[in-house]
């Protein structure tokens, strides 16, 4: 193993003990580059503009040494963090109630619009040692004068591009007014269009720049893809990936020291020869598991980013990202474990729907577009199954079974009077259980992104927000699409950002499969890929745009204005790529657990069941 580089720790940072220890137990390893980076400007009292998307850790950034200088004894509030959306500002108080589990009385607050406005008035005269919360309520508090910010030590202006192309940015110039001059500001925006480094000119003062930058050369002789899967999909999704590999080494990428001991739990339990390494392991221990990969004693390791720095072992042919990385650098170190001394690897990346946008990032900033990964059926699997033990059974026969075995059930039919082809049915059933042999179907539950931060999806595309001037390619242009009708338009206040907001959010359609959206007085026309699955057809009878069930239907005719190529891998890349994909965490997996006996070859470990 090569000598480990310089890691930081969050004990470095400077963070009190009660964070420590809250950080401890929800077993992040170590600081993301964010993290490490603005944990020590801002608890030293500086000024922050830090370029980081959602998933990169930001929010602990600022969490974390904002309540390292909280005073408990103070009620009025004295941090106050805007941000564009109610889902966020939840998931953020969220944050800090789990990062301050430790800090007695501590008190967030978060404040959006659309909820009742009395409770909040209530918790207000409490007191709250942090606000979050959206633009437009926080200025309605301060109309009422239900919230007071003359004390405030901290403000964060979280998601700025966000809060800027939602058109919040005079309601933040108007609260920031309300805020003591010798305020700490932070900034974090995905993106920094003009507009923003104006509005950071007038409201942040001597910032220090955070962007992390990558070093990201890709080799080439990997080859990548990615899945969109939710959390709890993602073991099944391993299972079945590993299954269908040829794999040699594998590294399994977690974020969390817990996620490795629960992953590798799971791999072995599905009969792999998994473990876990973590920062929590001694060196030593680690130095052995390590030995035990190169020497084929184990197949899978599931790492740490920390924990897995440095390892050099030439088998490793497959990366797995089963948590995504927090940027394009960690990306490029996780794959480069395989495809070591010239030889070719595979890396596969789970990414969460609402992680779309890192996606996006690692592609641009690698300069590569990844494949999707089809994830095979729980039928394709079973088949798939069925032949390989074909293979086996021929393999077996060819090589000259010893004469026991054909003596034992010579014996064993003539004892229990049972002909061989039910015997061989018994023994199979030893070695797949029922479910493995004839899953369920899948489940086609349409998959429904969290309404999160991702909220934002419903507010236009990426150039109706002006990121980007030059239009895109649609992977649209190459597929011929249907023309569907919706029971919504301009009378009903409709614009073009709803329906495709409609459609991507709850439908889980992926906006690039999007076609143009014809506005009429009372309906809409919109093309959208071909083979719609009929459960998200019936899911968007009710689904709703601007308070208008849209009532979906099909129309005649295909779109006409999109050029009808016949390129049959996008169209199919198209209609997979849109598809939910099926909750298939199932009961499946369970039943094996239990009735699936130990193999003993090396081979049958590597392909056990999912
Ligand atoms: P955020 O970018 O703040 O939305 O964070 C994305 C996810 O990363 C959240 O689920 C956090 O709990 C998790 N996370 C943040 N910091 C760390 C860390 N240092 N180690 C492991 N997970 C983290």
């Amino acid at each position: 193993m090569q000598k480990e580089p310089e890691q930081t720790l969050f004990a470095d940072l400077g963070l009190p003990d009660p964070l420590l220890r809250a950080i401890k137990q929800l077993g992040y390893e170590s600081p993301s580059p964010i993290q490490e980076k603005s944990i020590p400007i801002l608890l030293d009292g500086s000024n922050i503009i830090g370029q980081a998307q959602t998933g990169t850790g930001k929010t602990a950034a600022f969490a974390l040494p904002i309540l390292a200088k909280i005073d408990l004894k103070q009620t009025a509030p004295q941090a106050l963090v805007l941000a564009p959306t109610r889902e966020l500002a939840i998931q953020v108080a969220e944050a800090f109630q789990v990062y301050a589990r430790h800090m007695k009385n501590f008190h967030v607050l978060p404040i959006y619009g659309g909820a009742d406005i009395r409770g909040q008035l209530r918790s207000l005269k409490r007191g709250a040692h942090v606000v979050v919360g959206t633009p437009g309520r926080i200025l309605d508090h301060l109309g009422r004068k239900s919230l007071k910010l003359n004390e405030l030590k901290t403000v964060v202006l979280d998601e700025a591009d966000e809060m800027l192309r939602m058109g919040f940015i005079d309601d933040v110039d108007t609260i920031l007014a309300e805020t003591p001059e010798t305020r700490q500001t932070a900034l974090f925006s995905a993106t920094m269009p003009d507009r923003i480094r104006q509005i950071a000119k007038r409201h942040v003062k001597s910032p220090i720049l955070i962007k992390i930058e990558a070093k990201t050369t890709v080799v080439d002789t990997i080859e990548q893809a990615f899945l969109i899967v939710n959390q709890n999909e993602k073991i099944d999704a391993l299972t079945r990936y590993l299954e269908t590999e040829e794999t040699e080494g594998v590294i399994v990428f977690v974020r969390t020291r817990e996620a490795t001991v629960t992953v590798a739990e799971k791999l072995n339990a599905r009969g792999y020869v998994a473990a876990a390494i973590n920062g929590d392991i001694s060196q030593p221990i680690r130095e052995k598991t390590i030995s035990r990969l190169k020497k084929s004693q184990l197949d899978i390791l599931v790492a740490t980013d920390v924990a897995a720095r440095g390892i050099d072992v030439e088998r490793i042919s497959h990366v797995i990202n089963f948590d995504i990385p927090y940027d394009s650098e960690a990306y490029v170190h996780r794959i480069g474990r395989t495809g070591r001394a010239g030889r070719s690897g595979k890396a596969l990346l789970f990414v969460q729907p609402r992680e779309r946008r890192l996606l996006g990032i690692i592609e641009k900033d690698t300069k590569q577009k990844l494949n999707g990964w089809e994830k095979p059926t729980a039928k394709q699997m079973a088949e798939q199954r069925k032949s390989k033990l074909a293979e086996v059974l021929a393999a077996k026969i060819e090589g000259e079974l010893p004469p026991i075995y054909h003596q034992w059930i010579s014996e064993l039919s003539t004892s229990l009077t049972l002909p061989a082809e039910q015997l061989a049915a018994a023994l199979l059933s030893e070695l797949y259980s029922l479910e493995q042999l004839l899953p369920p179907p899948e489940s086609k539950k349409p998959r429904r992104e969290k309404p999160s931060r991702d909220e934002r999806n419903d507010r236009g595309s990426r150039s109706e927000r002006g990121e980007k001037k030059q239009r895109k390619p649609r992977r649209e242009d190459s597929v011929e699409l249907e023309k569907y009708r919706i029971e919504a338009g301009h009378n009903h206040g409709v614009q073009p950002k709803d329906i495709v907001g409609a459609l991507a959010n709850e439908a889980g359609i992926d906006r690039e499969y999007i076609g143009r959206i014809e506005l009429n007085d009372d309906h809409s026309l919109v093309g959208l890929p071909p083979g719609m699955p009929k459960d998200i057809f019936q899911l968007l009878q009710k689904v709703r745009v601007k308070g208008q069930p849209m009532r979906l239907s099909r129309t005649q005719n295909t779109d006409k204005k999109t050029p009808q190529k016949p390129t049959t891998d996008k169209k199919d890349t198209a209609v997979k790529r849109k598809k939910p994909s099926p909750n298939t965490e199932s009961s499946n997996t369970k039943a094996t657990e239990k009735s699936r006996p130990r193999r003993k070859t090396s081979d049958a470990r590597k392909k056990p069941q999912s």
